[in-house]
């Protein structure tokens, strides 16, 4: 007979445990003459309109399959647009019952940045696998919670950030892992847009938002500097500028921050609600990539140093996204954006408001490997 080890042993005894846990939500995709997983959207403002849903009709492993809204006009629109059956439209006050719907396998929480723990722990409680908006939340605190939640309830986290599935993204990656212009020795990652709209935007509400552009845009830019180095940074220091006072009453306009990595590498970040930029640069011993655009809709846009112009097909990045979280859910392939690693930008994001309030101190991090796949 083939000896098994204490740690053969284990694996299987939780693979065989987290196959049970799931098991019902397995035969229910079985059953489904497509074989796609069901996707619920919370929130239906414009990412979910005008991003996610469309995409959701263009997925292999995925399809649209419900609605939790706060707003009933919406619920008749969206049934009529996208054929959804009356039981699979829910609101705020009855979405836990979404725990019954064995057409739905996966919930979307798509809502403003402080009502995402509550509504991924409610989801992962009805049992249903669980994608969580960027930024993960408004708090280090909060992550944990979600991801306790998911952890509990056996089911499968991923955090909203499309473009660990993007191709120009994926290609910039290839190049830092495999050392392609060698060591990396800096990352710049500028990362804004300019906000002239709505003064009363939850965007701009501390309250909704957790914070300004650093929780908006700059997640996008403590991503890119993670990305390209391949590393966590150990320390960071920050600054913070506001020219429209007026406007921006609650919530920050304008972050720099640099970041020191374990190689001695360097990074340097901007976000802003107050100038449009949205471009990646990594150098290395021998080259450089940069991407520009870097983290919008696509199609995006890259080079480096020996001439190469990188080139890949469009595709919808939030297609992408949900495909790979859906193959990750049926087939076992790796979770490209676990909800470690939105903890671990969460962790960064406070560890940069820390400094700002401290005059720029220096802030140490002790990330180990944490969110890096
Ligand atoms: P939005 O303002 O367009 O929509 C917000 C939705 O939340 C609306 O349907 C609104 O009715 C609902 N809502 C419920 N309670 C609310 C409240 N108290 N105040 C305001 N709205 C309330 O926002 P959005 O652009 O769709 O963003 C939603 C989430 O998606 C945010 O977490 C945002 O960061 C994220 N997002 C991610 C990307 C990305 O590229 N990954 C892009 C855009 C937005």
């Amino acid at each position: 007979m083939k000896k098994i080890s204490r740690r053969t042993f284990n694996t299987t005894l939780t693979l065989g445990l987290g196959m049970m846990v799931n098991a019902p939500k397995a035969c229910a995709v079985q059953k489904r003459a497509d074989k796609k997983l069901g996707i619920a959207l919370v929130g239906l403002g414009s990412y979910s309109t005008y991003q996610l849903a469309p995409a959701l009709q263009e997925t292999t492993h995925c399809r649209l399959a419900g609605i939790v809204t706060g707003t009933p006009e919406k619920e008749q629109k969206w049934a009529e647009k996208y054929n959804l059956p009356k039981e699979s439209i829910y609101n705020y006050d009855n979405f836990d019952t979404i725990a019954k719907n064995d057409d739905i396998d996966i919930v979307y929480v798509v809502l403003p940045n402080s009502m995402h723990a509550d509504f991924c722990i409610r989801a992962a409680k009805a049992g249903k696998h669980v994608i969580c908006e960027k930024p993960m939340a408004v708090s280090v605190a909060e992550c944990d919670a979600i991801i306790a939640a998911c952890k509990k309830a056996g089911v499968k986290l991923s955090v909203g950030y499309r473009l660990h599935s993007e191709p120009y993204t994926k290609e910039l990656m290839r190049i830092v892992k495999e050392k392609t212009y060698g060591e990396v020795r800096y990352v710049a990652a500028d990362a804004a847009y300019n906000s002239r709209g709505n003064p009363n935007q939850w965007r701009l509400d501390k309250a909704l938002s957790g914070g300004g552009a650093l929780m908006n845009m700059g997640v996008y830019s403590i991503q890119s500097a993670i990305y390209g180095t391949g590393m966590n940074p150990t320390s960071v220091t920050a600054q913070e500028f506001s020219t429209r006072p007026e406007y921006f009453k609650d919530t920050d306009e304008t972050i720099t921050a640099q970041f020191e990595f374990p190689n001695g590498a360097v990074g340097n970040i901007f976000t802003s609600h107050n100038a449009n930029i949205n471009r990646h640069f990594s150098t290395f011993d021998k080259g450089w990539v940069e991407l520009n655009p870097a983290n919008n809709y696509g199609p995006l846009s890259g080079r480096t140093s020996d001439g190469k112009v990188l080139e890949f097909p469009h595709q919808s990045q939030q297609g992408l996204q949900m495909d790979d979280f859906s193959k990750h859910i049926m087939q076992g392939t790796p979770n490209v954006a676990p909800g470690e690693m939105g903890k671990r930008d969460m962790i960064i994001v406070e560890a940069i408001y820390q400094s700002i309030k401290e005059d720029g101190k220096k802030i140490p991090l002790d990330l180990g490997m944490m969110g890096i796949v």
